[in-house]
């Protein structure tokens, strides 16, 4: 089969030929018609991360070329001999964040949370940049029904990722004011999904005030221009005051300490992006408020579950999805990386046709990384 495999950091992704899986045990394999790109395939494939004042640190390129890509959705092409409750032809969304399968957290359906070492789709293992993948168990693949198969491709990251940060700040009542930090897919998404979960008070702050619109369309109640002095101030007209709980999808060092500084007694403050660097707190207002300080790293098969129903009970508001040709996936990562994208890109398999030209045409305007 054909897949788009990450060798080396900030390279374009090579278009090349690999072995088609078999079904084997319990093992489904679906045929990917659908892949989100998402800014965690971005990090892997710059491959730097920012330990704050420990430094950035460049991980190593992939021991084995993978394709990357882990929202995906598709049809289910073959199923292993012990694979049960599931048919083949089967429109699916598959759970991508595996675990070893066997320890107490993935047992507990906790994959996302497995000690024994991640084994991702995407990450550990080829994922949604190829033609089809593996999933070890029928328990990894959810029904589609009649969901858009681009935009539900995508739950199985920001849907789930922001159903599990969620699940950390509740219970509140719905008109008491909660912040989102950023306003790309994920805080978006966070809107979308609060909203569908009767959530009313939701103020979301991005650097850029060209996010106000979509963020307001999103579901959003207030949104706060974050320009670095005065935000706090800011926040607290909106607010009526400190507030008790902030989803930040930005996790930077400014972003966390907005969140540290805007939270009552008692508040939470969930961390869940990974654009790094550190927090440094007064220790003593963390222990006298009792604020709660918790990292939120995607989410569970039942996450995934939950999101799905909600949207297909028609409570959570879409958000713009922009497809492109699986063959422009290099394109795909440089417009994320440029920050020029609207919502979620995806992948689609309908324009492979086009592969030789994309292949052609876009060797030479690929930005590197960094
Ligand atoms: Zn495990
Ligand atoms: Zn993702």
């Amino acid at each position: 089969m054909k897949a788009f495999l990450h060798r080396f950091h900030g390279q374009p992704l090579q278009a090349v030929e690999i072995k088609t899986p078999e079904a084997r045990g319990s093992e489904v394999i679906v045929e990917v018609s659908h892949c989100g790109v998402c800014h965690s395939d971005l990090h892997a494939w710059q491959g730097k991360v920012d330990y704050g004042r420990r430094g950035v640190v460049v991980r190593p390129e992939p021991a084995q070329p993978i394709a990357m890509g882990h929202e995906i959705a598709g049809r289910i092409v073959a199923l292993g001999p012990q694979a049960r409750d599931a048919r083949i032809g089967d429109a699916v969304i598959a759970y991508p964040w595996l675990g070893c399968g066997a320890c107490s957290d993935c047992t507990g359906g906790r994959d996302n949370m497995c000690r024994n070492g991640p084994r991702s789709l995407g990450f550990a293992q080829h994922g949604g940049f190829a033609e089809q993948v593996v999933l070890p168990h029928p328990r990894y693949v959810f029904p589609l029904g009649d969901l858009d198969p681009a935009l539900a491709a995508t739950y199985a990251c920001s849907g789930l990722t922001v159903r599990s940060a969620i699940r950390k700040i509740m219970p509140l009542a719905p008109d008491e004011p909660l912040l989102v930090i950023g306003a790309g897919g994920l805080g978006l998404q966070a809107v979308a999904m609060l909203r569908a979960l009767d959530h009313e008070r939701i103020i979301i702050a991005d650097m850029s005030a060209e996010k106000r619109g979509a963020a307001l369309a999103a579901g959003a109640l207030d949104f706060l221009h974050l320009r670095g002095d005065g935000d706090i101030e800011h926040l607290a007209d909106l607010a009526g005051g400190p507030i008790p709980a902030v989803l930040d999808f930005v996790n930077n060092g400014q972003t966390a300490l907005l969140a540290f500084d805007a939270l009552r007694k008692g508040g939470r403050m969930v961390q869940v992006g990974l654009f790094g660097g550190e927090l440094a707190i007064p220790l003593y207002s963390l222990a006298l408020k009792g604020i709660s300080i918790c990292g939120s790293i995607t989410g569970t098969l039942e996450d995934l579950a939950d999101v799905l129903r909600l949207a297909r009970e028609g409570r959570l508001r879409p958000l713009p999805i922009e497809t492109l040709p699986k063959s422009r996936v290099n394109l795909a990562l440089a417009r994320l990386a440029g920050g020029a994208v609207q919502g979620r890109l995806v992948l689609a398999e309908d324009a492979l046709d086009d592969a030789a030209v994309d292949d052609d045409g876009l060797a030479g305007d690929h930005p590197r990384a960094g």
